[in-house]
C-alpha cells in the first residue's frame, strides 16, 4: 500500500540510531503517571513488544535489550512548565538510546484541565520532533473509553456525566475532545471521526494529509472497537508522535514487523522466597487478602495507631516474625483495614500522618524482607507501590506476562545486592480478583500465566 506522507519528517535524519539498544529501539514512550505506565507497557508486551519502564529518566541505558521503553513521570497535575520540562527530559533521554517513534501515554479519561497538561506537553514535544502534525485519542475499548464524534464515553456515559466530573484535581465537564484539546493547544485541533476511521488506513491517511492542508495540527481521533485501533495503528507507521491513552499501543507493534508472542513477556527464572504487602484499603483489596489468609497464606496486620505508639521496635518485630516464616509459607504483611478503622486512626493522627506511617513502615519491611531472602514480591496500593519501588532502590522493570488485566508480574535487576534481581507485581488498589495474590505467586512459580 503505498500512503501519500501526512506527517512533516518522520523522526528527523539527525536522530541516533540506538546508541545504546542493540538494533534500535522502536518505541519510546513518556507516561504521565506510574500506572498508566505500566498499563501501557503491559499492552505493548501482550502485542508482542519486549518493554522496560523506567521510575522517571534514568541516567543510564535500559538494561535488557528491548523494543520498547516506557519512561513513568508524575507529570499529570504539576505545572505546565514542570511538566514539559520533565517530559523534554524524557525524550531527550529517549532520543539517546534511538527511539524510532515518541508515545506520550495519557489517561484515557484524557485527565487535564485547560492548563493542560496534554496540550502544553504534546505541543513541546512536536517542537522539539520538528512535526506540525500529530494525532490523539484516548480510546481503549478494552476498558470501556470509546471516542465517537469527538466525544469521550466512560463505559455507557459521556465523560461529563462520569464519575469524572467530579475529581479533585482534574474535573472533566467537556466530552468533546476537540474542545478540551482547542483550550489547551497552541495548534489548531481538528477530528478524524468514526465513518472514515471505518474505510481503514489508506482513508485515515489522506483525511490527516487533507486536515494538515487545512492548518489543523493535532486531529482527535474516533475510535469505537479494538477494530478501529488497528485500523488506525497503520496510518501511524512513520508518525513521530502519538499523543493517546494506551489502547492505540495494541496496534503498533505490527508497524515494526513484530506480533504477539510468550518470548515477549519472558522474565528470568523466579527464585527466592514469596511475600505479599499490601497498604491499600480497597475493597478489592480487602477480599485479596481476606482469601489469602483462608487459603493457608501467614498475615501479619500492622496498623498506624501502633506504629505511632510504638514505631521503631513494632516494626523490627513484624521483620522478625514475617522473616522467621519466609522459608515455609508466604507471608503477606498488610495495613488494609475497613474505611471505619482507616477513619478512626486518621482521626487521631491526621490522614497524611496516619498514610506516611504505614507507607513508611511498609516499605522499610518490603526492603528487610528482601535482604532476608524474598525473591518474588506483591505489593498491593498506588501509594506503597511508589513508597516501596523507591525504598528498594528500583529505577528499572522488564515488563512480563499479565496476571489479571493491567497487572503484570514484572522483574527489576540489581535490587539490593541481589545477583537474581527481584520479581516484582504492582497492583493499583482497586485491580485483580479475590485470589490474585495465591494466583499471582503460583502463576509465577508455574511458569503458567495467561
Ligand atoms: P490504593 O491503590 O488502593 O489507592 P494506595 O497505596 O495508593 O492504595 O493508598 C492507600 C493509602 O492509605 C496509603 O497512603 C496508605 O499508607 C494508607 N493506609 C493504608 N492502611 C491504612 C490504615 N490502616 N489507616 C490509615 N491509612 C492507611
Amino acid at each position: 500500500m503505498s500512503f501519500s506522507p501526512p506527517f512533516a519528517s518522520a523522526i528527523p535524519p539527525a536522530w541516533p540510531s540506538g546508541a545504546y539498544v542493540a538494533g534500535g529501539l522502536f518505541l519510546g514512550c513518556i507516561a504521565d503517571d506510574f500506572t498508566g505506565a505500566t498499563d501501557l507497557a503491559n499492552n505493548l508486551v501482550r502485542a508482542g513488544m519486549r518493554v522496560v519502564q523506567t521510575i522517571g529518566v534514568p541516567s543510564e541505558p535500559p538494561d535488557a535489550d528491548v523494543d520498547a521503553v516506557v519512561v513513568a513521570l508524575k507529570s499529570r497535575t504539576i505545572e505546565p512548565r514542570l511538566a514539559v520540562e520533565q517530559s523534554l527530559g524524557a525524550l531527550q533521554w529517549l532520543r539517546s538510546v534511538g527511539a524510532r517513534q515518541i508515545y506520550f501515554k495519557i489517561c484515557s479519561t484524557f485527565d487535564s484541565t485547560p492548563r493542560g497538561n496534554i496540550g502544553p506537553v504534546t505541543d513541546a514535544l512536536m517542537d522539539a520532533l520538528g512535526c506540525d502534525f500529530a494525532v490523539t485519542t484516548p480510546a481503549f475499548p478494552d476498558n470501556g473509553r470509546t471516542v465517537f464524534r469527538g466525544h469521550l464515553f466512560v463505559g455507557e456515559q459521556l465523560l461529563s456525566d462520569s464519575g469524572m466530573r467530579n475529581h479533585p484535581l482534574t474535573p472533566m465537564t467537556d466530552s468533546n475532545l476537540v474542545r478540551v484539546m482547542q483550550a489547551q493547544s497552541r495548534h489548531q485541533v481538528g477530528l478524524i471521526d468514526y465513518r472514515c476511521v471505518a474505510q481503514g488506513s489508506q482513508a485515515i491517511r489522506e483525511r490527516m494529509v487533507q486536515l494538515r492542508a487545512d492548518g489543523v495540527g493535532i486531529a482527535v481521533v474516533d475510535a469505537l472497537s479494538n477494530d478501529d485501533l488497528l485500523r488506525l495503528g497503520p496510518a501511524l507507521s512513520d508518525a513521530p508522535l502519538i499523543t493517546a491513552g494506551s489502547g492505540v499501543a495494541i496496534a503498533l507493534p505490527a508497524n515494526f514487523g513484530i506480533a504477539p508472542s510468550l518470548g515477549a513477556a519472558t522474565l528470568p527464572a523466579p527464585s527466592g522466597a514469596a511475600a505479599v504487602i499490601s497498604g491499600s484499603c480497597s475493597l478489592a483489596t480487602l477480599a485479596q487478602v481476606a482469601h489469602f489468609r483462608l487459603h493457608g497464606g501467614w498475615v501479619l496486620a500492622i496498623d498506624p495507631l501502633q506504629l505511632a505508639a510504638d514505631g521503631e521496635p513494632f516494626i523490627a518485630r513484624a521483620i522478625d516474625e514475617a522473616a522467621a516464616r519466609l522459608s515455609s509459607v508466604p507471608v503477606l504483611i498488610t495495613s488494609s483495614a475497613n474505611a471505619q478503622v482507616v477513619r478512626d486512626a486518621q482521626a487521631q493522627l491526621g490522614i497524611e500522618t496516619a498514610g506516611t506511617l504505614v507507607e513508611a513502615a511498609l516499605s522499610r519491611i518490603a526492603v528487610a524482607l528482601v535482604e532476608r531472602g524474598v525473591g518474588r514480591l506483591v505489593v498491593a496500593g498506588g501509594e506503597t507501590s511508589g513508597a516501596c519501588v523507591q525504598a528498594l532502590g528500583i529505577r528499572q522493570l522488564r515488563i512480563g506476562a499479565q496476571i489479571d488485566p493491567g497487572v503484570p508480574w514484572c522483574h527489576a535487576t540489581q535490587v539490593m545486592g541481589r545477583r537474581e534481581g527481584l520479581h516484582l507485581c504492582l497492583k493499583s488498589g482497586n485491580f485483580g480478583a479475590e485470589d490474585f495474590f495465591t494466583r499471582a505467586l503460583t502463576a509465577l512459580d508455574s511458569g503458567v500465566l495467561p
